[in-house]
């Protein structure tokens, strides 16, 4: 990939206490014809929560983790996914200011989130988001090559994409006048190429938008869509969102599928739909800190793809585990071969066993108040071993599962 930004600052403001909290993020990029270059400007509003003082903020750059060598980026550290930008003074804790910056974005030619293929581009993990900042201090862990090591907090997207009208550009949010809102999200992709569109609507709702490569046949994967995020919303929470875009390609072969915010990306005639559309509560809605605990989303879109399906996987724990299902991803960026069966396969296996042992309809009222408690927030190990807990699940499942 290439992109090149360069730094403004905006000068700080003071805004009253009862302003967002929460990042806002506002961008105008404009495509070449092709849909394979973007640039333009973004503003990043954010509010200083910690209790000092606060020099600077960090970039995370996700699309450069392919590719550095082609990247001018002032501020770049050694880790070219990471951009730090100095604040003109230290921003005041409780304190809100905003940075802008232009930016540029060229999808690279390959089969991935962020990349290109034929007349088809993708921007996913492409727009620079902030970095997560907390009581551990600047979250800047690297991108290790498998899975997902990003991290951001809900976050609030004014986001105008202005493009040649020949090109289709689904993405995250909803779409009017050409201005693209996404609110509650933790990220903003989008796509770009001569897409074919159909349009439909769940039994409960929620608008199904498919974008697909022209030899696709999308109506199995709308109906699975739609009959998914229904379920999933009864279960864990109305989905907030309001409309759910799928774009579907059939000329990858390296790359099965990937979850944004009311955006999904998807290979077919084997799409993993099910497993896309429940990591829209858990990451999306429910969100974790994916470098540190992956299986926090991927082992409950798992379990929550099974649940769906009406497999209960009875007999799938293998008894013990030589290691655990919690490690991060600097731990399964060293052992790759381990990182789908542990973290997708056992983790969704300990997760049946915990309802097996707390009983299905306790299994069921803990993971909809869970939900409820982290709706747009973050959760960790513990959160979710207390709620487990309170739900009747004894301490010594932990250890018993290789969750500790
Ligand atoms: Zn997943």
């Amino acid at each position: 990939m290439h992109l090149v930004l360069s730094l403004l600052l905006a000068s700080s403001s003071v805004l009253p206490a009862t302003v967002e909290r929460s990042p806002a993020y506002q961008a105008e990029l404009t495509s070449n014809a092709a849909g394979t270059t973007w640039s333009g400007r973004e503003t990043v509003a954010f509010t200083n929560t910690s209790a000092t003082p606060l020099p600077e903020v960090y970039l995370r750059l996700w699309g450069n983790a392919h590719g550095c060598s082609a990247v001018k980026v002032p501020g770049t550290t050694s880790d070219c996914t990471v951009a730090k930008v100095a604040l003109p003074e230290p921003l005041t804790p409780g304190k809100r200011t905003s940075i802008s910056f232009d930016v540029t974005l060229t999808a690279p030619y390959r089969e991935d989130r962020f990349g290109r293929s034929g007349a088809f581009s993708f921007f996913g993990n492409a727009l620079p988001v902030l970095a997560v900042h907390d009581g551990a201090g600047w979250h800047l862990d690297p991108d290790v090559g498998i899975g997902e090591s990003f991290y951001t907090v809900a976050a609030n997207f004014a986001v105008r994409l202005k493009h040649p009208a020949g090109l289709a550009v689904p993405s995250t949010g909803i779409t009017t006048d050409g201005l693209t809102i996404a609110k509650q999200v933790r990220d903003f992709a989008w796509a770009a190429g001569p897409f074919r569109s159909t349009e439909s609507t769940s039994p409960h709702g929620v608008k199904i938008r498919t974008w697909a490569t022209p030899t696709v046949n999308v109506a199995g994967i709308a109906q699975e869509a739609a009959a998914a995020v229904d379920d999933f919303s009864r279960r864990f929470g109305a989905y907030p969102y309001g409309e759910l875009d799928l774009v579907v390609n059939d000329r990858w072969t390296s790359f099965s599928g990937m979850e944004y915010p009311g955006f999904v990306l998807l290979i077919a005639p084997e799409s993993p739909v099910v497993h896309e559309v429940a990591h829209q509560w858990w990451y999306g809605i429910v969100g974790n800190n994916e470098y540190a605990d992956p299986w926090l989303d991927e082992a409950f879109a798992t379990y929550a793809s099974d649940l769906h399906d009406g497999d209960h996987r009875p007999g799938c724990w293998p008894g013990s585990l030589p290691t655990a299902i919690t490690r991060d991803m600097g731990y399964w960026g060293a052992h790759q071969t381990s990182y789908g069966v542990y973290v997708y396969t056992y983790g969704s296996c300990a997760l049946h066993d915990l309802e097996r042992v707390i009983g299905g309809p306790a299994m069921a009222r803990m993971l909809a108040a869970y939900a409820k408690a982290h709706w747009y927030g973050v959760s960790t190990p513990a959160d979710f071993r207390a709620a487990a807990q309170a739900a009747g699940a004894p301490a010594s499942f932990w250890a018993s599962h290789a969750l500790s």
